[in-house]
């Protein structure tokens, strides 16, 4: 049976991407080596890593002085390298759920925190707005899509300060303003590559202003002098972001991948406003993200979530199960998640809703 993959990461990646690496695994483009087996520093290598920070900033559009980096550590190192780096007196964090919580609980090691706003009181089922950024802050952090709760911001916010975000879960779902941003970074396992890499876009003139002294793997300005070479990096991975990013471009770009998430996201959003059992999670439409679907069954029905589970994963689909902090079902519709498997979901709920 053809499995519909909603898994909210790692989670589906391009069948393109996935063929590719597999070939590349057993030889690099007829070298007689595999991507696995050759140097970091080889002819072959290179040529990868230069396509992928070129892809990346002609998908992204990513203005003159940025560079583009492929690290290790996950999108939680991040958490603690801004602030390594940035934080010299205080910085501003928007605090939005459970990653925004941690990028903000290491930003404490560092230095004076402020939390400009909150949506903790509600179990972050919403975007607080109206918050102030204030202008002695060193830079302001948010995470633009809330991967366990479901809510987005999609629109690049205006900061009188260096702005910073997590992406890790919508970078390439949508064009972003990359000119309004410092940094931006994401771990690459929900819409780009397989776990293990971890890019990071960042405007060059913000190293070196920190005045404590930093470990040399944890300077940005070491992976800006090396390009992301100073040590090994996470090579296949790299390869396969590659991949993606090729298929991105083929597939029309951050413009085109925009208008197909929109579509696969209402299209789900209108079943769960129109089927008697589910509710959505989000109350504002304006907040409900785009990647991360999140659902429940309405109260008077909350005795068959474990049923309607069973029934999904009998008709294919994968990872819908929702994150423990919410309950009920989250369906994660990434950039390679075909239109048909959102298709699929909805069929599953229809007759979930004929058949009980
Ligand atoms: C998954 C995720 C992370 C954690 O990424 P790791 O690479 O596992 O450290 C951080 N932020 C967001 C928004 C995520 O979705």
């Amino acid at each position: 049976m053809k499995k519909h993959n909603f898994n909210a990461g790692p989670s589906i990646l391009p069948q393109f991407t996935l063929e590719n690496t597999a070939k590349a695994i057993l030889d690099l483009d007829g070298i007689g080596l595999s991507i696995l087996e050759i140097s970091h520093r080889s002819k072959e290598f290179q040529a990868v890593i230069d396509e992928a920070v070129a892809l990346f900033k002609e998908l992204l559009d990513i203005p003159e002085g940025y560079s583009v980096l492929f690290l290790g550590g996950g999108a939680s190192l991040q958490f603690a390298m801004v602030p390594y780096n940035f934080l010299n007196t205080r910085a501003a964090y928007l605090n939005t759920g459970e990653w925004a919580s941690k990028a903000i609980k290491e930003a404490k090691n560092f230095g004076e925190v402020e939390v400009v706003a909150s949506s903790q009181d509600k179990n972050f089922n919403y975007i607080p707005k109206g918050f102030v950024i204030p202008k002695n802050a060193d830079y302001f952090h948010f995470t633009t899509n809330n991967t366990i709760f479901g809510t987005e911001i999609r629109k690049d916010p205006d900061s009188p300060v260096p702005l910073i975000s997590d992406m890790s879960s919508d970078i390439f779902s949508r064009p972003v303003d990359v000119s309004k941003y410092a940094l931006i970074y994401g771990g690459a396992q929900k819409n780009l590559a397989p776990a293990g890499v971890t890019f990071v876009i960042i405007r060059n003139d913000m190293v070196g202003k920190v005045q404590r002294s930093v470990p040399t793997m944890l300077k940005y300005q070491t992976h800006i002098d090396k390009g992301s070479m100073f040590n090994t990096p996470p090579c296949v991975n790299i390869y396969a972001a590659l991949q993606t990013l090729k298929w991105l471009r083929a597939s029309g770009g951050v413009k085109a991948m925009e208008k197909k998430n929109l579509e696969k996201a209402g299209m789900l959003y209108d079943e769960i406003e129109r089927n008697k059992f589910f509710v959505t999670t989000i109350p504002d439409p304006a907040d409900r993200s785009i990647m991360n679907v999140c659902f429940v069954m309405k109260e008077e029905y909350k005795e068959l979530e474990p049923v309607f589970q069973q029934f999904a994963s009998s008709r294919g689909m994968v990872g819908i199960k929702g994150h423990r902090s919410v309950g009920g079902f989250r369906a994660s519709l990434y950039n390679a998640l075909p239109a048909e498997s959102v298709k699929a979901l909805i069929a599953a709920m229809q007759e979930f809703e004929r058949t009980n």
